[in-house]
């Protein structure tokens, strides 16, 4: 008779059969006794009636089942599995007695995605509060300059205002695309509905940014074919802007450089509507592009911060399209220019 069968055999095996945690048994000389297919899925290299050290290597997990055998007290512990992804357990070990042997049966549940969300959270809050931190700062140092040495200063006074309303803006745009965001995070699983024509709107906003490229010295050169996707036109309106705004000022000219020239196109493409933006700019080197539509990410923080961005609008645009079920695609090299494209499914009356 073997081990398993000592502790109730066939009863034992499909009552951690039936748990859908990853659940292991060890006999009190830590051999393996019984393991459940989410466990043998988990570590396809566990062998019944070995000793579990030869298949696990873990001492943290090692250390507890020997303190539980002694103790008789269960512990909760945390084990970080390195090899072959990094993978965070919580591990329920207890010990218990199916006459006249004692067993420890261990719990497994894997916390790796929800550190990794807790990780975000508090990176996001840490970066969140120093963007608004930093013109703060500025707005109140301005203040109180005014307040105290600059009080009869009337050039002072023009010139410290006019900074401070550029910080001010600043906080606002921060603020704005933070509640933009956490909205769209909101209603992600709520796809959209509405029949949106896409080149009517890039063209709209196309219009609405000719300014900003004049005074960037950038020509925005549009090619429009009908494509009606499906979305939200507010949020659609969003992506081109972002898009297309980031196209301008990262590919503006220097002073004596010729102008550039930004291609904006739309046209469908299979199932979905695409916005194409291309620029002539420095481009972006390969490592940074996975890392564009992360919150808070640029390559270049001091240039974001110049041409008065947060480093949210790439975010803003990959929430945004998640939300329609289209996606987004980056193409650059370095010196040669970027392409984003956007893509939204097409409206299927
Ligand atoms: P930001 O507010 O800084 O513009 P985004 O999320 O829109 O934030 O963009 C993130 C970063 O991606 C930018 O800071 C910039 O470094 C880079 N980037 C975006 N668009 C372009 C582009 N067309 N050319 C070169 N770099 C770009």
């Amino acid at each position: 008779m073997n081990e398993t069968m000592e502790v109730g055999g066939a009863l034992l095996a499909s009552l951690i059969e039936a748990m859908p945690e990853p659940v292991l048994v060890v006999s009190d000389t830590v051999r393996l006794v019984a393991a459940n297919g989410p466990a043998l899925t988990l570590f396809p290299q566990l062998r019944l009636q070995a000793p579990l050290t030869t298949s696990l290597r873990a001492v943290d997990l090692h250390d507890a089942i020997a303190r539980v055998l002694n103790s008789g007290q269960a512990e909760n512990i945390s084990w970080l599995d390195r090899v072959p992804v990094e993978r965070l357990f919580q591990v329920h070990v207890a010990a218990f007695q199916s006459s006249p042997a004692r067993f420890v049966a261990l719990t497994l549940h894997d916390a790796t995605e929800s550190r990794r969300l807790e990780q975000t959270r508090v990176d996001f809050v840490a970066n969140a509060s120093h963007e608004l931190r930093t013109p703060l700062a500025s707005l109140l140092g301005f203040i109180e300059t005014l307040q105290g040495p600059a009080r009869n200063d009337a050039e002072a006074r023009a010139r410290f205002l006019a900074i401070m309303l550029e910080q001010a803006r600043r906080m606002a745009r921060l603020v704005d695309d933070l509640l933009s965001l956490s909205r769209i995070e909101q209603t992600l699983h709520l796809r959209p509905r509405g029949a949106v024509d896409l080149s009517g709107l890039v063209r709209h906003v196309r219009d609405a940014l000719t300014p900003l490229a004049q005074d960037n010295r950038v020509i925005l050169e549009l090619k429009t074919e009908p494509a009606q996707v499906r979305g939200d036109r507010d949020e659609l309106v969003r992506v081109a802007e972002n898009l297309i705004e980031n196209a301008i000022k990262y590919s503006a000219p220097e002073p004596g450089q010729d102008e550039r020239r930004v291609w904006v196109s739309v046209a469908p493409r299979g199932s979905y509507g695409v916005l194409e933006v291309r620029d002539e700019g420095p481009g972006i080197a390969p490592e940074n592009i996975p890392r564009l539509t992360e919150r808070f990410y640029r390559v270049d923080v001091g240039q974001s911060r110049a041409k008065g961005g947060t480093g949210l609008g790439l975010a803003l645009v990959k929430h945004i399209l998640l939300r329609h079920r289209g996606r987004i695609s980056v193409r650059s090299q370095l010196g040669n220019g970027a392409t984003f494209s956007a893509l939204v499914p097409l409206y299927e009356a």
